[in-house]
């Protein structure tokens, strides 16, 4: 992602486009899959762990970032696509590889409606899925000749 593109998007988030914030930003768009803070860390030597941490929750509030649980009990960080801030048209389900441990976004696949019981108020829906993905099933196949 060009660093215009990330000024841009900050912007439309309400964010105030600082140099962190738009290194930050193109990481998580570079990173393909849901980053963890360690993922994070190991890319970007120029800002200490804090900064980072503290522009994520800012990025989280502005919903600029989905946070998700990944199936390693950890916690992961993807951009946000949506245009639209109050119907979220990115939320999608996750799978996990329980093989190489990696964390996979299902673009097409959208959370089953859920209707909740008298009293409980939704705030988002968090859908993994386990299992062993293409690679590593490819991989097992393989060893099986
Ligand atoms: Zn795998
Ligand atoms: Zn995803």
């Amino acid at each position: 992602m060009e660093s215009k593109e990330c000024e841009l998007l900050l912007a439309r988030h309400g964010i105030k486009p600082t140099a962190n914030r738009v290194v930050i930003l193109r990481t998580l768009a570079a990173g393909r899959r849901p980053m963890s803070m360690r993922e994070l860390e190991m890319e970007i030597f120029s800002i200490d762990k804090s900064n980072i941490f503290r522009a994520l929750a800012l990025f989280r509030t502005r919903h600029l970032v989905h946070v998700i649980e990944d199936g390693d009990g950890g916690t992961r960080y993807e951009l946000c696509y949506s245009r639209d801030e109050d119907n979220d048209e990115d939320e999608h389900m996750h799978f996990f590889c329980e093989c190489c441990h990696r964390t996979f976004c299902l673009h097409d696949l959208h959370a089953p409606e859920v209707s909740l019981p008298d009293g409980y108020r939704l705030h988002s829906v968090n859908c993994l899925i386990k299992g062993i993905c293409p690679t590593c099933t490819g991989k097992r196949e393989a060893d099986k000749r």
